[in-house]
């Protein structure tokens, strides 16, 4: 219960509010597919007629987005969409992602409980069929927010609040599937999520590590053809 209970106070960045959800979801699905380009310009007053809608809730979609770091803002100059990685920042950024995550899934076994676990498994399941059949690019990007919450759960369940607060505030997930569409990603980023769920339910800890890492290499090495 504690832990369900806690999932609801996920950051705000993470759980649009009803009133400017659909224009936070818009802007947020053309960022990730790239129909909004890195670095574009995104001036307020188109965005708003194109959704129909007031500049109000893009002005509040945007300053969202602006804390995920998907969008940034600039002094009399407006917002604009985050420039693309860079290969290093990308390669810097697994280099930390492999310190931290296959420890928390480590810590995480330790604190694995039949509800923790369920949640978990959910969450997995998501991610494999998502409701209704949608077009690729907005599976694409729903699969990205599904990882990030998948992977933040693992990071709650582990209990140290300093390795979940410094990923979390990477905003990893968001950035990584903005780089690449490939439905190979997803598919085998499924198969390695099962595994990590496999040693969750063995309450095998080194399984777990090794689990993590192994997903957290291989999704580096998919995603690196995006730099050639
Ligand atoms: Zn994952």
């Amino acid at each position: 219960m504690a832990f369900a209970a806690e999932r609801e106070n996920k950051p705000a960045s993470l759980r649009p509010s009803s009133v400017v959800e659909g224009v936070y979801d818009g802007i947020y699905h053309r960022l990730m597919s790239l129909e909004i380009a890195p670095g574009a310009r995104i001036p307020i007053d188109v965005l708003a007629r194109e959704l129909g809608v007031s500049q109000t809730p893009v002005r509040e979609a945007l300053s969202r987005l602006e804390r995920e770091g998907l969008v940034r803002k600039e002094h009399l100059i407006g917002y604009s969409a985050a420039p693309q990685w860079t290969r290093k920042q990308f390669e810097d950024l697994y280099v930390f992602r492999l310190l931290l995550e296959p420890e928390a899934a480590r810590l995480a076994v330790h604190n694995m409980s039949a509800e923790a676990l369920a949640l978990l498994e959910n969450s997995a399941a998501d991610m494999g069929h998502g409701a209704a059949p949608v077009d690729r690019n907005t599976r694409y990007s729903r699969f990205a927010r599904a990882d990030a919450h998948f992977h933040d759960d693992i990071m709650k369940i582990a209990g140290n609040e300093v390795i979940r607060s410094t990923l979390f505030n990477q905003h990893v997930h968001l950035h990584i599937f903005r780089l690449m569409f490939h439905t190979r990603v997803t598919q085998e980023a499924l198969e390695e999520h099962e595994r990590l769920l496999a040693a969750f339910r063995a309450g095998d800890p080194d399984a777990a590590f090794k689990a993590m890492h192994e997903h957290i290499e291989r999704s580096r090495d998919r995603l690196l053809s995006a730099f050639e």
